[in-house]
């Protein structure tokens, strides 16, 4: 069975990179009638806040992307503790000393004379009488001493991946603070948690050379892995420093609809074009993670405009019908209000814009040249309510009277009455329209 997880920390806020790994063990799971935990990556305590873990949830929710189940790394750390001891039993746990400054230097020196910044492991080197002196004096890190051969796999998206050990440092697993890092509490509840498929960012690569050693170690399976790009900006620019304006409630803030935002990211980076889909498990149709581009993926957050304007156009009455309620539309004319208007607007609030409009009237958009016609037009057209016949009874008068026609008559008509030049058929506003600011 296919288990898979989103594992954030809840360090701050879900933006669209969190949320395109998010999607994918969503969609794999679900395409496969799997599970899928949410896991919180939570080993850090000063960073890891509350207020984040009901974020992310929230976020998930909105989005519709719910899962099976909740895991919290906070809540594990004696099944953490376990699988060091037995590491350090199996002599693949070693304790280091070097301070973070000394490291610094290593690593400058290293790089100095052209070499990559590996670790020396020369806390290996420490006699037993050394250690305990230095553990007088501070408390110790502990390394995964990595077998230095090439740690290869076939990756979901990036194809045959081989990594040589010896290229890369011993991870560090336990900090001087007793604290359990990333790598070694992910690997334990990939392995005991039963996880089938990893999807997660391309920066991971090298992790995953480690954790394959260390599930190893541990007795484990290792996972199916695939690694996505991250996201670029539209014009290849690095979304790193602006992924704070991309959170997801950020994105929820300005508008944006849910399902535009997901069918956006199940497919950008992939050799399918970008479908609309009505529904969380429309998506899993068609999604294929080997469909994927190792390139990077441009995201530009301009296209989830027209897409949210194309999902809320294609939407029944009784899905908005709650948000009409609220800006005072009267239920006898709402769903009305909501056919006219759905096909106008780019966000849901813009709708209150337009029932501004239909309710007090806009203020006349008039050109010089059109000031005697509008005013005979005015004359020719009675006080509201209008029926669905006003505008072509009123349009017909006005030619007769006037003899215009075609643009030249219509359009200082819309501008006169909705105060633009563009919106809804005039026929059906008419009978929405319940003051005409242009007749006063
Ligand atoms: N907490 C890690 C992160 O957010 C999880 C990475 C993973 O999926 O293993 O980067």
């Amino acid at each position: 069975m296919t288990v898979t997880r989103f594992a954030p920390s809840p360090t701050g806020y879900l933006h669209v990179g969190n949320l395109r790994t998010a999607l994918f063990n969503f969609l794999i799971a679900r395409k496969s009638g799997g599970t899928f935990i949410l896991r919180l990556d939570d080993t850090d305590p000063e960073r890891s806040k509350q207020a984040y873990v009901d974020a992310i949830k929230e976020d998930l929710e909105w989005l519709g992307l719910g899962w099976d189940r909740v895991e919290r790394q906070s809540e594990r750390l004696d099944r953490y503790a376990e699988a060091a001891d037995r590491m350090r039993a199996d002599g693949r746990l070693y304790e280091c000393f070097e301070t973070p400054s000394e490291l610094d230097l290593k690593r400058k020196k290293q790089l100095n004379m052209g070499r990559p910044p590996v670790y020396d492991r020369s806390a290996l080197k420490l006699s037993e009488a050394e250690k305990a002196a230095l553990r007088e004096d501070r408390a110790p890190h502990w390394r995964f001493k990595l077998d230095h051969e090439r740690i290869e796999w076939v990756d979901g998206i990036l194809g045959e991946v081989s990594i040589d050990a010896a290229s890369v440092s011993d991870p560090v697993l336990i900090r001087g603070d007793g604290q359990v890092l990333y790598t070694l509490a992910s690997v334990v509840d990939d392995t005991e948690m039963g996880i089938t498929h990893v999807v997660r960012g391309s920066d991971h690569v090298t992790n995953t050379a480690t954790q394959i050693q260390i599930i190893g170690a541990l007795g484990g399976t290792a996972p199916d892995f695939a690694h996505h790009s991250l996201l670029t900006g539209p014009q290849g620019e690095a979304l790193s420093k602006r992924l704070g304006t991309l959170s997801l409630r950020d994105l929820r803030a300005q508008g944006v609809e849910p399902m535009a935002l997901l069918s956006l990211l199940a497919r950008i980076g992939s050799a399918d074009p970008v479908e609309l889909r009505g529904s969380v498990d429309d998506l899993v149709e068609g999604f294929d993670i080997s469909r994927f581009s190792a390139a990077p993926t441009k995201f530009d957050v301009n296209d989830l405009f027209p897409l949210t304007a194309r999902y809320l156009a294609s939407l029944p009455y009784a899905a908005v019908a709650d948000r009409i309620a609220v800006l005072g539309v009267p239920e006898e004319i709402a769903p009305r209000f909501w056919e006219v208007t759905r096909e106008n607007i780019t966000v849901l609030d813009d709708l209150g814009g337009w029932w501004a409009l239909y309710r007090d009237g806009a203020a006349p958009d008039i050109a010089e040249e059109d000031r005697d016609f509008v005013a005979q037009a005015m004359g020719l057209l009675p006080d509201p309510p209008y029926t669905d016949a006003t505008w072509s009874e009123w349009t017909a008068a006005v030619k007769d009277a006037t003899g215009r026609k075609g643009k030249g008559l219509f359009m200082p008509l819309r501008k006169a009455l909705t105060g633009r030049a563009h919106g809804p058929d005039m026929s059906k506003v008419m009978p929405l329209l319940q003051k005409v600011r242009a007749k006063d």
